[in-house]
């Protein structure tokens, strides 16, 4: 079975990809940054806890995170294909998904980074802020903490994917068509 991660900073079309990617091979799609909206949204006791992460471009705690993984498990280990969206985040959160994976048999197949430059990134997720009202999406000083978290904390997963020869980088600049015609060929050539 094929377990994709959509890797890359915020703001680099993975939410966007993901979907094309849904579209195309009808894998299972886990974002957790739509999982955890859902849970802000219901106003859970785990939302309410995670919004203020959020809210100041932070990430939420790996025992969070890795727990609505645990919980999606069953499916993950009994359908074709999945694509990981903003999971894993840490080294932490790799780890456990390995651990996770191999518990069924399973493992990654690949990480497909998307690479886009800083100052795009920005000028798309003040972009994105103005219509979708996200608030860690609001203001310049969210966005550049987000960045910089992801330079410190999700960064080095690229070294932990390219020593198991898993790490894919895929130029994030174009149309989104052209970009998801990137992505599918990559994965077809898998
Ligand atoms: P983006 O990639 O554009 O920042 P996401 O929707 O993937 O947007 O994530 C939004 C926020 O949700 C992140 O900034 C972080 O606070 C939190 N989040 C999402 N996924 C994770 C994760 N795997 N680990 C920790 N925090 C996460």
């Amino acid at each position: 079975m094929i377990h994709l991660i959509l890797f890359g900073p915020p703001g680099a079309g993975k939410g966007t990809q993901a979907q094309s990617l849904v579209d195309y091979f009808k894998f299972m799609h886990i974002s957790t940054g739509d999982l955890l909206r859902g849970e802000i949204a219901a106003k859970t006791e785990l939302g309410l806890e995670a919004k203020r992460f959020i809210d100041a471009g932070e990430l939420v705690p790996d025992e969070t995170v890795i727990g609505m993984i645990k919980n999606l498990l069953d499916r993950i280990c009994t359908v074709p294909g999945v694509i990981y969206d903003g999971f894993p985040r840490t080294v932490a959160q790799a780890i456990a998904l390995d651990t996770m994976l191999t518990s069924c048999k399973e493992g990654i197949t690949a990480l497909l980074s998307l690479e886009v430059p800083h100052d795009e990134l920005v000028k798309r997720l003040l972009l994105r802020g103005e219509s979708s009202g996200r608030t860690d999406d609001a203001d310049v000083a969210t966005i550049e903490n987000r960045i910089t978290v992801y330079g410190q904390k999700t960064q080095p997963l690229i070294d932990y994917y390219t020593k198991l020869k898993k790490y894919h980088p895929i130029e994030g600049v174009g149309s989104v068509e052209e970009i998801s015609a990137r992505l599918i060929s990559k994965v077809k050539s898998l």
